[in-house]
């Protein structure tokens, strides 16, 4: 059963790693800051991603989901990432990145 997140908000899926997620109980808003880069609510959600157990699951879910999305169309923070980093990201290898979308 679903549990409340910010990634997951009424959903219903079997248990994931989403049920470890760190911002389960975060409000939607408090991982999808407003601001950029500096901002200090980006750096809270980043930090917040910092604690969390499954960060590289989420990131990788996220990298997945967006695919070659561009900057503007990729939203909030995941895996302490914001969107321009994973932008940045899926540039540097963007082989890579279509290769792991494509394998699921
Ligand atoms: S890495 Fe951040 S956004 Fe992803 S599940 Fe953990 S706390 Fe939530």
């Amino acid at each position: 059963m679903s549990r409340r997140s910010a990634y997951g908000l009424g959903t219903r899926r079997t248990a994931d790693w989403r049920d470890l997620a760190a911002c389960t109980d975060a409000e939607p808003e408090d991982m999808f800051p407003e601001g950029k880069g500096k901002d200090p609510a980006v750096q809270d959600a980043r930090a917040f991603c910092l604690r969390c157990p499954v960060i590289h699951e989420c990131l990788m879910d996220a990298m997945r989901a967006e695919g070659a999305a561009g900057k503007d169309n990729r939203w909030g923070v995941r895996g302490s990432l914001t969107g321009d980093e994973r932008a940045a990201l899926y540039r540097r290898n963007p082989g890579k990145w279509a290769a792991y979308r494509t394998r699921g």
